[in-house]
């Protein structure tokens, strides 16, 4: 518990000295972020791309612009490829404890992702103590997280934070086979999304299904510029399954040149990644 509230308290001091709090809430849909200015973002003025070979392709995202400078020499940056072997457990992991509750959301197209935010109390994930409230949640495609070297057809994202700025994601991925129950109920919103965004009433984010009480956990960043580091990362140790459709239907949405939305694994540099095997 120490060693983890010890790094947490290390990560929120980088993170709170750091000016790249505002453009992470841009980014990523944080709760000061201004939803108007992250839906009228249109193809041209996609400031970063995940194409290998562009200008502004992932290799570049530190050179772009000077507040994404960690995107290029960070050494906490994610997503990375989970080592399935020889993993450190320690002993203050628990059980991940989600209190979620259901909240008016919107479906929004960042662009670069879909998104689905909660507006007001969506409820929290419980960390060492620690209270994260679910913002948003988002979807990549192919999966950002390999394990062992090896890529699956999509993750979502499930984005918390505290009222410090603290951040932690859960992420889960998914494989093709059955549709996913929860996308089965967006999918015509996912469809027929346009610029504006689409209010869908209430949510209840319970509905996003983890399959397993197994998890990683290890110290990260965002995906996406700015790539803030000192994010608590918890990837589920469970494949879940997404129909051909329901992939299909995200990628169509997002805007031209981000069908595939996965930044490339970046090196673990010395971090330990645990598992949480479960009881
Ligand atoms: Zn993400």
């Amino acid at each position: 518990m120490a060693y983890f509230r010890l790094l947490s308290l290390l990560f929120a001091s980088l993170l709170l000295s750091s000016q790249t709090l505002l453009n992470f809430c841009h980014a990523e849909g944080g709760p000061e972020a201004d939803t108007k200015s992250r839906v009228v973002i249109s193809e041209d003025e996609s400031p970063f791309s995940y194409k290998e070979e562009a200008a502004n392709g992932p290799k570049q995202w530190g050179s772009i612009n000077s507040t994404w400078k960690v995107c290029g020499d960070g050494k906490f940056q994610s997503p990375i490829d989970v080592p399935e072997q020889k993993m450190a457990v320690p002993g203050d992991l628990g059980r991940l404890k989600r209190n979620y509750k259901p909240a008016p959301a919107q479906l929004v197209n960042r662009g670069h992702d879909i998104s689905l935010k909660w507006n007001g109390d969506a409820g929290e994930l419980l960390i060492n103590g620690t209270d994260y409230k679910l913002q948003q949640c988002h979807w990549h495609s192919p999966s950002e997280h390999t394990i062992n070297g090896r890529r699956f057809a999509m993750e979502v994202h499930m984005v918390h934070m505290t009222p410090n700025h603290d951040i932690a994601v859960v992420g889960i991925l998914y494989k093709f086979g059955r549709p996913d129950p929860f996308l089965a109920k967006l999918l015509f919103h996912i469809k027929t999304l346009d610029k504006k965004g689409t209010d869908l009433g209430i949510v209840n984010p319970q509905d996003i299904k983890f399959g397993s009480r197994k998890y990683y956990r290890y110290f990260g960043s965002l995906t996406v510029p700015p790539c803030t580091e000192g994010v608590t990362w918890t990837v589920v140790n469970k494949v879940r399954t997404v129909s051909r459709e329901q992939l299909s239907a995200l990628r169509n949405a997002v805007h031209d040149g981000f069908e595939d939305n996965a930044r490339p694994v970046q090196a673990l540099a010395g971090r330990q990644v645990y598992l949480y095997a479960g009881q």
